[in-house]
C-alpha cells in the first residue's frame, strides 16, 4: 500500500469533516420530487488504488442514483456499439456553457445536434445509440454493462426515483420531440426516454462509483482482473468530456481549482479519477448553483491542492 494512501487514510475523516460544514449553504434537488428525499448534510468519499486498497470516510454508505454521472457510461457504451462516426453524426464535442438542461443551443448549430454527449439533449441522443432491440434489452445492457464495471452484480434501478423523474420531464421530454423532429433520434420518443429515465436511476454508492472510475483510471482495463472493459482510445473520448463538460457550466473552474477528469449528478455524486492511480467516489447531496456537490466539490479541491493531484 502506498504512502500517499496511508497519508489520506490519516487525513481524510478531517477533510471530510471541514467540507461537511459547506452543506448548508447549497440545497438538495427537488426538480424531481424523490430526488429532495437526500440527506442534506450528508458527505462521503471512497477512493481505491490498482491494487484494490481503499480508505473510506464519511457517509459512504449512502445509496443514491447516478443522474448524470451514468452519461459517462452511456456515451462509452455507444462508442463501443456504433464507433464514433456515428456517435458524433448525432452529437458534437463542445462545452455548452449552459445549464445541463438548456434548449438554449440546440438550435444554434446545422444540423440541429447537442452540443455534446453529456447535456440532457446529448445523452438522450446517445440513449437511442445503445444497442439492443427494444427499450427492454437496451437498458438491459446498460445495466449490465455498468455491473461489470463496478465489478457489483447488485446494481439496480432505484424504481421511485425513476417513477419520480419519469413524471417530472417535461423538459426533457420537449427536447425529445425537438430532436426527433431533426431526425437526431429515430424510432418512439417514449422508448428513447425510458431508457435514459433508467440509465439516470441507477442506484450506486461510492464504493460502486470508485470502481466505475478506476477503470477509467486505467485507460479501460480493470487493474483488479486485467480484463479489458473499454477501448483505449474511447476512454480518452470519455475523460476528456469530462474534464470540458463534467461539471455542467463550472467546468473551467473545476480543471483550474482540481484538474481532474470528474463528472458529477444532480444526486449529489461525483465520479472522478487520478490518472494511473485511483478511483474515486463522492457523495454529498446538497448542491451548489451550478448543480455540483458542494461539499464534494471542496473536498476535491482540499485533496487535489493538498496532494498535487491536478493534470495542468
Ligand atoms: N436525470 C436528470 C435529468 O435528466 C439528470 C440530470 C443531472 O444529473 O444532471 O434532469
Amino acid at each position: 500500500q502506498s504512502e500517499e494512501l496511508e497519508r489520506l487514510r490519516a487525513l481524510l475523516p478531517g477533510w471530510v469533516k471541514t467540507s461537511k460544514t459547506m452543506c448548508q449553504a447549497g440545497k438538495v434537488a427537488s426538480y424531481i420530487p424523490e430526488l429532495s428525499k437526500a440527506p442534506a448534510d450528508a458527505l462521503g468519499i471512497h477512493v481505491i488504488d490498482f491494487s484494490g486498497n481503499s480508505v473510506t470516510a464519511g457517509d459512504c454508505g449512502l445509496s443514491f442514483t447516478m443522474q448524470s454521472i451514468s452519461k459517462v457510461f452511456t456515451l462509452l457504451l455507444a462508442l463501443i456499439d456504433r464507433g464514433p462516426e456515428i456517435v458524433f453524426d448525432k452529437v458534437g464535442m463542445e462545452p455548452t456553457g449552459d445549464n445541463f438542461n438548456s434548449m438554449l443551443k440546440l438550435e444554434l448549430v446545422q444540423p440541429s445536434i447537442p452540443f455534446n454527449p453529456l447535456i440532457n439533449a446529448g445523452a438522450i441522443a446517445i440513449s437511442s445509440l445503445i444497442g439492443g432491440d427494444g427499450p427492454e434489452e437496451k437498458s438491459e445492457r446498460v445495466l449490465r454493462f455498468f455491473r461489470r464495471l463496478a465489478g457489483n452484480p447488485e446494481l439496480a434501478y432505484d424504481l421511485d426515483v425513476y417513477r419520480s423523474e419519469a413524471l417530472s420531464a417535461d423538459l426533457n421530454r420537449s427536447m425529445a420531440y425537438f430532436l426527433k423532429d431533426k431526425g437526431v433520434l429515430k424510432g418512439k420518443v417514449d422508448d428513447v426516454l425510458d431508457v435514459y429515465f433508467r440509465h439516470c436511476s441507477i442506484a450506486v454508492t461510492c464504493s460502486d462509483l470508485s470502481r466505475m472510475a478506476l477503470v477509467l483510471a486505467n485507460d479501460g482495463t480493470d487493474p483488479l482482473s486485467g480484463e479489458v472493459l473499454i477501448p483505449r482510445r474511447y476512454v480518452q473520448i470519455a475523460k476528456t468530456f469530462m474534464v470540458t463538460c463534467g461539471m455542467y457550466n463550472a467546468s473551467g473552474q473545476f480543471a483550474i481549482e482540481v484538474g481532474l477528469p470528474a463528472k458529477s449528478g444532480v444526486a449529489g455524486g461525483i465520479l472522478t479519477l487520478v490518472p494511473g492511480r485511483y478511483g474515486i467516489g463522492i457523495v454529498g447531496p446538497s448542491l451548489n448553483p451550478k448543480g455540483n456537490s458542494i461539499a464534494g466539490v471542496h473536498l476535491l479541491e482540499t485533496l487535489s491542492q493538498s496532494l498535487d493531484w491536478s493534470l495542468f
